[in-house]
């Protein structure tokens, strides 16, 4: 333990050659120095749809360490998933590279955390500025490697972006306190303290907004980042780094190691073991939270988990039947499903349940648009891969199978094999796998049920609890319903919930801490109690 904090404290960098794994190394882990130019075609080969055009400098494919676009001893390929082409060869990093990146942030913390607030508010509004000038080139790159429509990539974009604004803004805002104790002799103060370099692990589904949640608490509280995106989706992290070094953020404070899911798992557990990182910020599957969890605690670091939900969506008896729609129809199918607040269980009072279901099925068919994320009119692009769409048609089968009714939809789209047709099933029943398993897909299950006691007692039956929303004019019944329901975000009359100025994070195993909102900045600070005696 008190190793632990020694590695950690930026007292040991100073003790130089006493602790060498201290002092980062250009060419640490065989890494070669490439400053300088942006990927030429051939690194961006085969693909000339969505991208043609965009500025070169942000379609970077090499790893950000210590302020240097530094390449990989392997790639990897990225595709789009519409049509599956080809985006780019990207550095893949392994636990050497993630080990140097470390220490690069690690001798970056050391001065970073010393910068005045004023300092980092300042080159984060810079970062969020050069953000908003590249916007539309910013929501391409999201559409080309997730497959996102664009509408909701400019969307991502700007969402993103404001976490850097908002924290821009909290870093100054960030208190101590004074203690008064019963001693006349003393004073208790309260100092907020970075906790240090921070080991960011970020999904594809959000590859913009997912690190700039984390990353713009993080570095106005003073922490430095090591950031692996997902594997599905690099570019968008690497784009951030471009803008970060444009805006003047000092080498080694935003670090990006991107690599293959064939080599995640240890350089995961690289970065989120090594005794220089002080802080673990996830956001993934519960799974994945849980191989991280046991990595922190055995150096005991600090953690924020992001995990997955099964959201409920319940309509009582007293719901408007078209507000209710519209908030169905934007929490489950955004992205296509894939959010982790999506609506993954519809459950539908017995007096409303039909006038429901009519109206959710026409709506989907008005509105649901299949089709390239890249096409004028898109709503719904493809799934991530075709594992994704493999777990979508198995939660339909075994529900047809159990006697569900398929509404609409029901199918793979004819567009390709990662497509999926928006479907809507009713005479769902508890036994069926999308009513306890994250569906992350274009599924909506209905089930019926009668009282509120019994709808609350469904919601609350799983191990997760990140979102839930409810549709009622009854004002009693919004408050009752409201705290009995065992998540972190409850929507009332209303589908779409996420914002930078509110907490966003869940309960049970959807997670741990809040991210965003004037509480998202405490997961990066420690409090130091200081005795000021003698007076
Ligand atoms: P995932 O498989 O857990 O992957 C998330 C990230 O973890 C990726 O960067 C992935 O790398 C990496 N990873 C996977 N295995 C790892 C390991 N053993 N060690 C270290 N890193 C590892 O999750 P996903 O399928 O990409 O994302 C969907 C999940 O994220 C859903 O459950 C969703 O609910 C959740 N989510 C939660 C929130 C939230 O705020 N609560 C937001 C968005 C998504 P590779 O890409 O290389 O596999």
């Amino acid at each position: 333990m008190a190793t632990c904090f020694w590695l950690r404290s930026c007292g040991a960098r100073r003790l130089g050659s006493t602790f060498p794994g201290c002092r980062l190394h250009p060419r640490a882990g065989g890494l070669v120095p490439a400053p300088g130019p942006a990927p030429g075609p051939a690194q961006l080969r085969g693909y000339v749809g969505g991208l043609a055009g965009l500025s070169a400098a942000l379609l970077r494919t090499d790893s950000f360490v210590g302020g240097r676009w530094l390449p990989a001893a392997a790639t990897f390929p990225v595709q789009d998933p519409a049509s599956g082409a080809a985006l780019g060869m990207v550095a893949d990093c392994g636990v050497s590279e993630a080990r140097a990146a470390v220490r690069a942030a690690y001798e970056a913390f050391c001065s970073w955390r010393e910068v005045s607030a004023k300092e980092r508010s300042s080159l984060l509004r810079k970062w969020y500025n050069l953000m908003i000038q590249n916007k539309d080139d910013l929501a391409r790159i999201i559409t080309a490697e997730s497959g996102k429509p664009l509408k909701e990539a400019h969307g991502e974009i700007l969402y993103s972006a404001f976490f850097l604004e908002w924290f821009s803004e909290e870093a100054r805002r960030v208190y101590g306190d004074i203690i008064y104790t019963p001693a006349k002799d003393k004073r208790a103060l309260v100092l907020k303290q970075p906790v240090g370099v921070a080991a960011v692990i970020t999904p594809w589904n959000f590859p913009s907004a997912m690190i700039t949640r984390k990353v713009g608490a993080a570095l106005a509280a003073g922490c430095t980042v090591v950031v692996k995106p997902a594997e599905d989706t690099p570019f968008s992290a690497l784009a951030l780094a471009e803008l970060a070094s444009q805006a003047g953020i000092p080498p080694g404070v935003y670090n990006v190691i991107p690599c293959s899911r064939k080599n995640a798992k240890e350089v995961g557990e690289a970065i989120c073991t090594d005794p220089l990182v002080s802080k673990i910020s996830f956001t993934g599957s519960t799974t994945t939270g849980k191989i991280l969890l046991h990595h922190a605690a055995n150096s005991v670091k600090r953690v924020s988990m992001e995990l997955g939900g099964l959201a409920p969506f319940i309509v009582f008896d007293s719901a408007n039947v078209d507000q209710a729609v519209a908030g169905a129809l934007a929490s489950k199918f955004r992205n296509t499903g894939q959010t982790c607040v999506c609506s993954n269980r519809f459950l539908v009072q017995r007096g409303i349940h039909d006038a429901f279901v009519k109206a959710f099925a026409e709506a989907m068919k008005k509105n649901l648009h299949v089709g390239n994320g890249f096409e004028e009119g898109t709503t719904q692009g493809p799934l991530i891969n075709e594992k994704a769409v493999e777990k979508v048609e198995k939660q339909v089968n075994d529900a047809v199978s159990k006697g569900a009714t398929i509404v609409t939809g029901g199918k793979r789209h004819h567009l390709g094999k990662n497509f999926f047709e928006p479907t809507l099933l009713s005479n769902v029943t508890q036994d069926m796998l999308c009513t306890h398993e994250e569906t992350f897909g274009p599924l909506a299950p209905v089930i019926k049920f009668d009282t509120e006691e019994e709808a609350i007692a469904i919601a609350n039956a799983t191990d997760v609890g990140l979102a839930g929303y409810f549709y009622s004019q009854d004002p009693a019944q919004i408050w009752r319903v409201a705290e009995q329901l065992e998540v972190g975000m409850v929507g009332v009359n209303e589908g779409l919930i996420s914002s930078v100025e509110c907490p966003f994070g869940g309960v049970k195993q959807s997670g741990l801490g809040r991210e965003g909102s004037k509480y998202g900045i405490d997961e990066y600070l420690e409090l130091k109690y200081v005795c000021y005696g003698g007076l």
